[in-house]
């Protein structure tokens, strides 16, 4: 019902568990060092962001600093042209201390304006118009507002202006103080970050305005950035946080990670392409794969010529047992062949000698009699004569079943053909008078089986049996001795008269 499966099935299995397990383990490493490469990729990227929060939160400080003092002058001092002289002067000194700074500008409730930190004063320029100045003439709060970038009407750089609203003493519209700092002060910070080459940085104002970005494009600046995904995120997931996005415009997946400034409208993200980060991942993943690819290849051939040599190897035993049995079976049919009589299937001469020579010395080390019966079919040659000789085969056939089933009760026993129609039964362990009751049980049995033999006295086939036991003495007896005294016996019961048993005069009594 249940079998062990063949060593080939086997074998198979524990090389196919060896590959799987090789792979799976390489595959299991690989995985493990790809999400670490991953995490650094987003420590990496949220370091850059909080850096980058860092020195815009710094800038736009330093800038709003001067602006607080300046408006705190300007509503105070008022804008006489002494005061404006003096103005210029301060102006002109706190953009000297802060390189990044591009300059400090007041203008009046009109727009036009009232001085800047330049030596040379503007001509007739009204910026009343710009989204700075709309936003603080037409709304009340004191905070710093950070506006979209724009083109410097004086040098035509990008500039970020940081602007606060000047009251008049009854707390209406009295103007604007204006920093603005160079995009390329941001931009130059940028490119001094690590990002290779497929990263990106950028500083978004909250209302969506990218004011600055790496890679930069001119037209990148002041674009709206409320339909990117980045965006997204960072309203959905507020001040810091990260996500996955695949870049709209050059189809790059990158990691960004973002962070809102700490004390302005504005934040920034950090991106590093996924890929890049992967990629020296990939390179080693690769090279692992082929080599534990190429190890599993090599365990799997070792293992198909292991099993191919199992199979051989079962194969030529399967031949060997099958050879061996089949010359088992011939011994034996030989062995048969050579100890039986073909004719009754009793034990045959041959057979006979050699156990009655075996009989002989176990008899005499055990200080045993060995008893014999010998008998002879009367008037046999008669019952050929008369039946022919196959019927005379047929009877022989018939006392041989007989005799074997009378005499085959102890295992040592030993009925045999004695040769032509004399017949011997060979008991170890036996007294004379043992073997003449057994002698006299088979005689009665042949007799009993009533076959027709016109040639004798009663009618039916008989048979005569002479019996002789001895106990071997060491160099005095011989085993033809047991059979010339058991002859002579059975001579002695054909001469008194067929169908009897004759002891021997000369066996041992009882
Ligand atoms: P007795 O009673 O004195 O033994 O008379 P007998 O006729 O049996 O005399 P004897 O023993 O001399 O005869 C043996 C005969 O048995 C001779 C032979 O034809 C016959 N015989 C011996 N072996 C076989 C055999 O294998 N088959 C047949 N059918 N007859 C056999
Ligand atoms: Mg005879
Ligand atoms: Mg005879």
């Amino acid at each position: 019902m249940f079998r062990r499966p063949s060593i080939t099935y086997r074998t198979v299995a524990f090389v196919a568990m060896v590959c799987l397990g090789l792979l799976a383990i390489d595959g299991w490493n690989s995985w493990q060092s790809r999400t670490e490469q991953l995490h650094q990729m987003n420590v990496a990227a949220s370091n850059l962001a909080r850096a980058m929060a860092q020195q815009a939160d710094d800038t736009l400080k330093a800038a709003d600093s001067a602006l607080v003092g300046i408006v705190e002058r300007v509503e105070h001092d008022g804008t006489g042209p002494a005061a404006v002289e003096r103005l210029r002067k301060v102006l002109a000194a706190q953009v000297d201390e802060f390189p990044h700074l591009n300059g400090l500008h007041i203008y009046d409730q009109d727009g036009n304006w009232v001085a800047n930190s330049r030596r040379i004063p503007p001509q007739n320029l009204n910026n009343a118009n710009r989204e700075y100045f709309i936003f603080h003439r037409t709304n009340e709060e004191r905070g710093p507002h950070i506006g979209i970038p724009v083109k410097s009407r004086t040098s035509g750089e990008l500039l970020v202006p940081v602007s606060r609203r000047i009251n008049h003493p009854d707390g209406s519209f009295a103007g604007v103080a204006l920093a603005t700092i160079d995009v390329d002060f941001f931009m130059k910070f940028y490119d001094s970050l690590d990002i290779g080459e497929a990263g990106a940085v950028g500083l978004v104002l909250d209302n969506g305005t990218m004011m600055a970005r790496r890679p930069y494009s001119p037209d990148v600046v002041g674009r709206d950035m409320r339909e990117t995904g980045l965006f997204r995120a960072y309203v959905e997931q507020g001040a810091v946080g990260t996500a996955y996005i695949r870049s709209a415009q050059d189809g790059t997946m990158r990691l960004n990670s973002f962070r809102r400034l700490e004390n302005y409208p504005l934040f920034v993200s950090a991106a590093l392409s996924k890929d890049e980060i992967l990629a020296n991942w990939w390179r080693e993943t690769i090279w692992h794969s082929v080599g534990v690819l190429l190890l599993a290849l090599v365990v799997g051939f070792v293992g198909w010529r292991l099993v191919k040599q199992f199979q051989l190897q079962v194969q030529t035993e399967d031949k060997l047992r099958q050879a061996r049995d089949a010359l088992e079976s011939l011994n034996k049919t030989l062995n048969t062949l050579a100890m039986e009589d073909g004719l009754t299937g009793l034990a045959n001469r041959r057979q006979f000698d050699v156990t009655l020579d075996n009989e002989f010395g176990r008899a005499m080390r055990n200080a045993s009699t060995l008893a014999l019966i010998m008998m002879d079919v009367d008037c046999f040659k008669q019952y050929n004569d008369i039946y022919g000789h196959a019927a005379g085969d047929e009877c022989l056939q018939t006392i041989g079943r007989t005799i074997a089933r009378v005499a085959g009760r102890r295992p040592g026993d030993l009925a045999a053909r004695y040769g032509g129609e004399e017949l011997a039964v060979l008991l170890p362990n036996t007294d004379v008078a043992g073997a003449v009751i057994l002698a006299e049980r088979i005689r009665s049995a042949v007799r009993d089986l009533k076959i027709v033999h016109a040639g004798t006295a009663d009618g039916f086939v008989t048979l005569s049996a002479g019996v002789d036991a001895l106990q071997p003495m060491p160099g005095a007896t011989q085993p033809k001795e047991l059979i010339r005294a058991a002859d002579q016996a059975l001579y002695a019961a054909k001469a008194g008269g067929r169908n009897r048993v004759c002891p021997s005069p000369k066996a041992v009594p009882a």
